[in-house]
């Protein structure tokens, strides 16, 4: 950010954080983000916001709370495998110590942005923008963590007072007919599959 001329200097930063806010703010409304996580993560009115919801969708906002945490919300493998993959691309992305105990909502949309990328854009069973911002809420209240598998070596999102339990991509393979463990398999003679 360029600082500006010293007379001008307060004038400028105040129009341009407005301006990093509607950016933002713009960015998670068209992912589909819910009014009140936007107006948590830029502080702009929540009238003004469901506004711009309303533009952008054709609706109203939706209403009502949202889960409690990710351990709760989370319930099918393939949920878990696609909030892995989301939490470790937000790992990489996240700038938490830059603003304190905040959750860095700009991580959040170049993460959830570079992960939609990875599935190949959005279809039905991917992770929504409001379940993502949960899995970064998580990470950095320690309710969720980044585990690591030996067998399969995937890193996976791990969850405290989770349902499911363990890696989903084990999980996933061993339900599609695979071997619980590749490296296990290795050591075996080849079977039938
Ligand atoms: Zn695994």
């Amino acid at each position: 950010m360029n600082p500006g001329p010293i007379a001008l200097g307060h004038v400028c930063d105040a129009h341009l954080a407005r301006h990093d806010a509607e950016t933002l703010a713009l960015a998670l409304l068209q992912h589909g983000a819910r009014v009140g996580v936007v107006h948590w993560a830029t502080g702009l009115k929540s009238t003004v916001l469901a506004g711009w919801y309303r533009q952008l969708h054709g609706r109203a906002p939706p209403r009502g709370p949202l889960p409690d945490s990710a351990g709760s919300m989370i319930r099918t493998r393939t949920e878990h495998a696609a909030a892995s993959l989301f939490g470790v691309v937000y790992a990489e992305h996240r700038r938490d110590g830059a603003i304190g105990r905040m959750i860095d909502p700009h991580g959040l949309v170049r993460a959830y942005e570079l992960y939609l990328a990875l599935i190949d854009g959005p279809h039905a069973g991917v992770l929504g923008i409001n379940q993502a911002w949960i899995v970064a809420r998580d990470l950095r209240a320690g309710l969720a963590a980044i585990a690591w598998c030996p067998a399969c070596e995937a890193r996976y999102i791990a969850m405290r007072d989770a349902i499911l339990i363990g890696c989903p991509l084990c999980a996933l393979y061993a339900r599609a007919g695979g071997r619980a463990s590749p490296r296990r398999a290795e050591h075996r003679d080849a079977t039938s599959r």
